[in-house]
């Protein structure tokens, strides 16, 4: 089964949901580690492109490495749904303090909100990926860009070497100039912007891009707090089966013969 989908920049192509051929890349583990996993699986089910949107890429097929954050987890969104149905559950602890029930909870993948790229910043990206803003305390310009598959990669490696000084790393990660400030002295200049500025910035990154909206409103059946949480991503979700699997090897290995 496939189907035409068109990401928030306008990427339009078409998925299919996996085959079993594709456990493999799920379970390889040097793929998981070097983060290669979800271009393997965009590169297996996406089987054409109908309109590549703002992206060039000459007469070569699609590069999941340029592609933006937001058209990728539109794909694997549709390939999931694709594979195992829009129906999407996972269980999480209630965050009231009092109460620390386990929520398990159920949504629609297909009903997830998604925010498309704007006329101006399909230009900014087509125009080299440099986004402008201008910092209100520091008063200066400032250019960055909107993170795509490559980056994506990148990204664990980052926060690892990051330690306490996660947000300054991923500041300077998107930070692709400083008006009048050198590139060597670029990450200086970041760490001594004022909390005002960082929060503006980020934003501001938030506020160009394009993608799906994972924040949702759960409300626990216990206490009936209602309570935004991110939604999760583990294992569960490209292969729900995985604990049935499991189950089934503990039974037949307990069993002789
Ligand atoms: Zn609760």
């Amino acid at each position: 089964m496939s189907e035409i989908i068109t990401g928030p920049s306008g990427l339009t192509g078409r998925v299919r949901g996996m085959k079993v051929r594709e456990e493999r890349i799920l379970a390889d583990r040097k793929l998981a580690k070097a983060g290669g996993q979800v271009d393997e699986l965009l590169g297996a089910c996406w089987e054409e492109t109908l309109d590549a949107g703002p992206y060039d890429f000459g007469d070569k097929p699609i590069d999941w490495g340029r592609v933006l954050q937001g058209d990728r987890f539109v794909a694997l969104l549709k390939i999931r749904a694709l594979t195992y149905g829009p129906a999407y559950a996972f269980a999480v602890g209630c965050q009231n303090d009092g109460c620390r029930a386990r929520i398990e909870w159920e949504l629609d993948l297909c009903d997830l909100p998604c925010r498309p790229l704007s006329e101006e910043s399909r230009a900014a990206f087509a125009g080299g990926n440099r986004f402008e803003t201008v910092l209100p305390d520091a008063d200066k310009r400032v250019w960055f860009r909107l993170l795509t598959g490559a980056d994506e990669r990148k990204i664990p490696q980052l926060r690892r070497g990051a330690g306490d000084k996660l947000l300054s790393a991923m500041l300077a990660f998107r930070v692709v100039e400083v008006e009048g400030v050198d590139a060597r002295e670029r990450r200086q200049f970041i760490e001594e912007l004022t909390m005002r500025d960082a929060d503006f910035l980020v934003d501001e990154f938030d506020r160009v891009d394009c993608g799906v909206d994972t924040t949702i409103e759960i409300e626990c059946p216990e206490c009936f707090a209602t309570q935004d949480i991110d939604l999760p991503f583990d294992r569960t979700f490209f292969m729900p089966g995985k604990e049935r699997t499991a189950r089934r090897r503990d039974r037949s290995t307990s069993f002789p013969g």
